[in-house]
């Protein structure tokens, strides 16, 4: 449940995204064939991948004798999905790409996500890997395994967790032997998502692993290729490769999609192949890694706005209560009462911000992996980097809360199966926790990112906002709001600046308040976009008819949420720097 029209405003007219086919990559595309794509992309979702909530929901995954079985609807929407070019849509045509840019993927990812989020990530998975294959892995790997994975053929996987070490992955103890061409690989891995399945005849699992006698921490985990089933030299596919999974989890949500456990070479007959160089397997995974967080932001956002759509339709058929101003005689549409309102428009505003903001860190990342290099280039490479905790993490705790207040809005309805709110709040809570917790990205945003480079990624992010500020300080339906925006913002980097000193000085108070401060980043980044989503709607808005109130809401949203969220951005800037320590102090049996 998208409006493709909201969709439409941000690439079109708030980004403009034609410009990116002036890219040399792209010198083939044009706007219209980017608008095709977007179009079927919505078709695709709401007819083929919509349907498989329901049915992926009362199916579940069914587990027996180390087998997991998915309902059919999923083994067809995936080898169509395949067929149709989604998995590689932004990939080069040598490996079976399409060739988009890569800001497509996360558009297309908008929509697959917030029709089916369980199953669209098997086939997310599947691009993710095969691009490791493409961009570290020698030519035969390639060319065993990338085109067949972006056709839909076979599937894949990332095996980082393991039973001691999911936040730190530095204590990996799966051990790769060297044996001729190829490894051994030995040990467990935990929760990988569609680890085992019956969707294709082949699954490649992405492995990270410590070449027997490497050096412990970081440095001597490596990459691999482990296919589950063997493929022979000239392609065919040979006997199992010891990959067994031992068990598959119950979970709060994501019902269809099957969390495994993995056992590599329990017989010591699993081979795998290091894929880019000893040593530097977490530095190669981190490029999926880094796709996969932007993904989750995607998804608590995606899944936020199916939700709000859903509890929309509700409060316009719902009658109930009378209205509090005597407006209209007897039961009234709940969308009337004003409290209902207001959970509208947060929900409306929180969606079409967070949007706006994935998009246009997607939007930055064509520039940053197309344009040749220089300053310009860097810039975009450093704003992605400090943009990519703040959509994991914000947009997945809001999408989660967006949720919750969809529920709201259905009262005790919105708690029942009969309606999907319920499963979307379920499903959309394990984005705070997967491809590095929430807690771990505020970490990485108030520690690395505010550091590494001296600092570029802060000051790109700073640089953009207050040059926004700059431009339309004046304007003159927005211009208050905009000086609201430049005050925090200033506030804003005043605490950046503390907390980056804090950080080497006062390691325990730092790390007390880098959640809320990550929160604070995303909020001004909202009021930002949101804002300038206003600005760009301005004349539109001023024309006659209802037309005009597409446009009109955008300025209403921004308002609204500069008025309303900004006084408490502020607030908690103040927290992030009070010098109270009972987080530290309170001692742990006292808690
Ligand atoms: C449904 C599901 C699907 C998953 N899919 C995959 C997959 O496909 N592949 C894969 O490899 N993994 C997968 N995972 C694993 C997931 O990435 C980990 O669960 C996650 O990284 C957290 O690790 P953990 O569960 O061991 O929690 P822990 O690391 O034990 O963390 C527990 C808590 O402690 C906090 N914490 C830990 N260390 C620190 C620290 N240094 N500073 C501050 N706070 C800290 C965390 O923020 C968290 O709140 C999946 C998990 C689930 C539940």
């Amino acid at each position: 449940k998208v409006n493709p029209k909201d969709i439409f405003f941000i690439l079109k007219e708030q980004l403009r995204y034609g410009v990116l086919c002036k890219l040399e990559r792209y010198r083939e595309l044009n706007e219209k064939t980017l608008d095709l794509m977007v179009n079927e992309a919505i078709r695709f979702a709401r007819e083929v991948v919509d349907p498989l909530n329901e049915v992926g929901e009362r199916w579940g995954v069914k587990f027996e004798n180390g087998q997991v079985y998915c309902p059919a609807e999923f083994r067809k929407a995936f080898r169509q999905y395949g067929e149709n070019g989604w998995i590689a849509a932004a990939r080069d045509p040598k490996y079976g790409g399409q060739g988009f840019p890569h800001m497509m993927r996360i558009v297309v990812n908008d929509m697959m996500y917030g029709a089916c989020q369980a199953f669209n990530m098997a086939p997310s998975l599947t691009h993710g890997a095969a691009h490791l294959i493409e961009s570290f892995g020698t030519d035969a790997l390639k060319e065993q395994f990338v085109p067949n994975m972006y056709s839909g053929k076979w599937a894949g996987t990332m095996c980082l967790t393991e039973p001691d070490c999911g936040s730190n992955l530095a204590d990996i103890t799966t051990t790769a032997f060297p044996e001729g061409d190829h490894y051994r690989i030995v040990g467990n891995k935990i929760f990988i998502s569609w680890g085992e399945h019956d969707l294709t005849e082949n699954i490649v699992h992405l492995v990270l692993a410590r070449v027997d006698g490497a050096p412990s921490g970081v440095k001597g985990i490596s990459l691999f290729v482990v296919p589950k089933i063997r493929v022979e030299a000239d392609g065919s596919l040979g006997g199992p490769n010891d990959v067994v999974c031992g068990a598959v989890e119950e979970k709060l949500g994501l019902h269809a999609s099957p969390t495994a456990q993995l056992h590599f070479g329990g017989s010591g007959k699993c081979i795998g192949f290091l894929c880019g160089k000893a040593g530097e397997g977490l530095a190669h995974m981190f490029q999926m890694m880094n796709a996969a967080r932007i993904n989750t932001g995607v998804s608590g956002m995606t899944l936020a706005g199916t939700a709000y759509r859903n509890a929309l339709e509700y409060t316009k058929t719902r009658l109930q209560g009378r209205d509090v101003a005597g407006r209209k005689k007897g039961s009234v549409p709940i969308i009337d009462h004003p409290d209902v309102r207001r959970m509208l428009l947060w929900m409306k505003a929180m969606v079409d911000g967070m949007r706006s903001m994935i998009y246009t860190a997607a939007f930055w990342s064509d520039f940053a992996h197309e344009m040749p290099s220089g300053t310009e280039r860097d810039h975009y490479r450093h704003l992605v980097d400090f943009f990519t905790p703040i959509i994991k993490a914000y947009c997945s705790d809001m999408g989660f809360r967006v949720c919750e207040t969809a529920v709201q809005c259905l009262g005790g309805y919105g708690y029942c199966k009969d309606y999907p709110l319920e499963q979307y709040l379920r499903d959309a809570k394990i984005m705070s926790l997967y491809e590095g917790t929430n807690g771990i990205q505020s970490m990485d945003l108030m520690g690395r990112k505010m550091t590494i480079h001296d600092g570029a990624p802060f000051k790109a992010f700073r640089s953009e906002i207050d040059r926004f500020c700059e431009a339309n300080r004046d304007h003159e339906a927005i211009g208050d709001k905009v000086r609201a925006l430049a005050g925090v913002a200033e506030r804003l980097w005043e605490m950046a600046e503390e907390f980056r000193k804090k950080m080497g000085s006062d390691p325990l108070q730092w790390a007390s308040y880098t959640y809320p401060a990550l929160i604070a980043f995303g909020e001004v980044a909202m009021a930002w976009r949101l804002l300038d989503m206003a600005a760009v709607a301005w004349p539109s808005s001023k024309k006659n008819g209802k037309e005009a109130d597409f446009y009109r809401a955008k300025i209403l949203q921004a308002g609204w949420f500069v008025d309303t969220t900004l006084p408490h951005t502020w607030a908690t800037i103040e927290v992030c720097q009070r010098p109270g320590r009972e987080i530290l102090e309170m001692p742990d049996h006292a808690f």
